[in-house]
């Protein structure tokens, strides 16, 4: 008989995982391979949507979705999905504090700031070298406010990182672990710092310094052909699993059995399925935390509303966390002669909870707040006519790495482990991963049941 293999959520994991099972048998459908999501479309984060307004269509990603990833199987595997239609772009990313825009990282690009504070920024960071080389026997730094303070001296730390850090990931510095720190903040040396403080103009050093974006469709376009190649079941949505019986309980009361099972479902969410989770196992899952996060898209009659890709806002007084800019990703994204602009607006139940603020609980009473502080920062001009205004909420956005993510990780994998339950992606995995990494880690998973058919 052949095996019912079940994969929950169709995102970039899920259709990792499917991507993988087909591989196995190219020629047909040896395995009975379903896709199931509570959506009614396709792709998860990855999805695309287009915006119809008097003034012409644009197109919006679920949050900013580029595509920078370095595996040459995977960029090839991108850009066959769009027939090697594709945007190739030079990342422009920069800062806004206080009023100053200068290019990112800011560490390196000190130049226009107010003399005092470059001159404290320099002292302290020289400093924080100087007691690195004579202290080579220092503990690593416990937390990530340590960490930034280690790396870039307590002034800057405290002026820049840990003031965006705190917009961004909602939890404060102290509270977080640096194993998520990968290349995401750039180390430079004394020499770069000092250019960079005397000099308008600084080499590129952004981690993300390509990237590739489809030239027609959005973001999604890039998984299109993965969907259209997969079974899928949209608009279902999982409300309980019997791993005993290896047993699936639909929303609308369906029941159905399968053979292995793939979740990319948020952890805690599928914990919260599985019937008779031990009690130790959802407290754990109850400790994970995660960003949720409002988006708030907007489309203004003018084309020059910004020159970089997108840009980090530090000022805790601006609402704020990122803005990008998606008619500079396609042309096709708007309208000839308008630009769109998309804002991220971070929360999360541990630490900084929707409805905690004066903006409220509804995303759309974000969007006057977001206008007010758009003009504010000088993004907006007054006379701007807004085309469209939307918001929306995406519940599970960044995981959050904090100091009780690892201890409560470990159990909840092994007891995953013990139930044959294979999990992939950002939110089934717990990681930073972004779309490669989700996608590959839907393969790795698809692996695993592979291994054990
Ligand atoms: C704001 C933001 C910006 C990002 N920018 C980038 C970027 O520029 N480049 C990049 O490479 N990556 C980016 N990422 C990361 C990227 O979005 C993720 O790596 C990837 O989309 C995660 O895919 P996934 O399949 O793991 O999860 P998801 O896409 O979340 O898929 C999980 C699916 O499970 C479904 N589901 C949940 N509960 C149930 C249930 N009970 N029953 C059935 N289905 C259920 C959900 O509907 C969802 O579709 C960004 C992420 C965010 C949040």
């Amino acid at each position: 008989m052949t095996d019912r293999i079940v994969i929950l959520g169709a995102g970039m994991a899920g259709l990792g995982a499917a991507h993988r099972l087909r591989a196995e048998h190219p020629e047909g459908p040896a395995l009975d391979v379903k896709l199931v999501d509570k959506k009614t479309y396709p792709g998860g984060h990855a999805a695309s949507f287009r915006r119809a307004t008097p003034a012409g269509d644009f197109i919006f990603d679920d949050g900013p979705h580029i595509s920078f990833t370095r595996d040459p199987r995977i960029q090839a595997l991108f850009a066959d999905n769009v027939d090697g239609a594709f945007e190739a772009l030079h990342t422009r990313v920069d800062n806004l504090w206080q009023g100053f825009r200068i290019k990112h990282p800011a560490i390196c690009n000190l130049h226009g700031l107010p003399t005092s504070l470059v001159v404290e920024i320099l002292r302290d960071f020289v400093d924080s070298r100087q007691s690195a080389r004579g202290d080579g026997d220092a503990p690593a730094p416990a937390d990530y406010e340590q960490w930034l303070i280690a790396a870039y001296g307590r002034t800057f730390a405290e002026t820049f990182p840990t003031v965006y850090g705190r917009k961004y990931h909602t939890a404060p510095a102290r509270a977080m672990t640096t194993d998520w720190l990968g290349p995401r903040l750039y180390r430079p040396d004394l020499e770069e710092v000092l250019r960079g403080a005397l000099e308008p103009e600084t080499p590129d050093v952004h981690y993300v310094s390509h990237f590739r974006y489809p030239t027609r469709g959005g973001f999604e376009a890039f998984l299109r052909p993965f969907v259209e190649a997969s079974t899928l079941e949209l608009g279902r949505e999982i409300v309980g699993i019997d791993p005993g019986r290896r047993r699936l309980s639909f929303a609308d009361g369906e029941l159905r059995s399968y053979d292995r099972l793939i979740s990319s479902l948020p952890l805690p969410v599928l914990i919260q399925l599985i019937d008779g989770a031990p009690r130790d196992i959802r407290e754990a899952a109850d400790r994970l935390a995660c960003t949720s996060c409002v988006l708030v898209d907007l489309a203004v009659d003018r084309e020059d509303v910004s020159d970089t890709h997108w840009t980090y806002f530090y000022d805790e007084d601006l609402i704020f966390t990122r803005v990008s800019f998606p008619h500079l990703l396609s042309p096709h994204n708007a309208p000839a002669g308008t630009s769109t602009i998309q804002a991220e607006i971070y929360y999360s139940d541990k630490y900084r909870p929707l409805g905690t603020t004066a903006e409220g609980t509804s995303p759309e009473d974000h969007i006057e707040p977001t206008i007010r502080d758009l003009r504010k920062a000088g993004v907006l001009r007054d006379d701007d006519r807004i085309l469209l205004r939307h918001a929306g909420l995406i519940p599970w956005a960044n995981i959050i790495f904090d100091q009780d993510r690892p201890a409560a990780l470990e159990p909840i994998f092994g007891y995953l482990e013990e139930l044959g339950i294979a999990t992939a992606g950002r939110y089934g995995r717990w990681g930073y991963h972004w779309t490669d990494e989700s996608f590959k880690s839907g393969e790795e998973a698809a692996q695993q049941i592979l291994d054990r058919l």
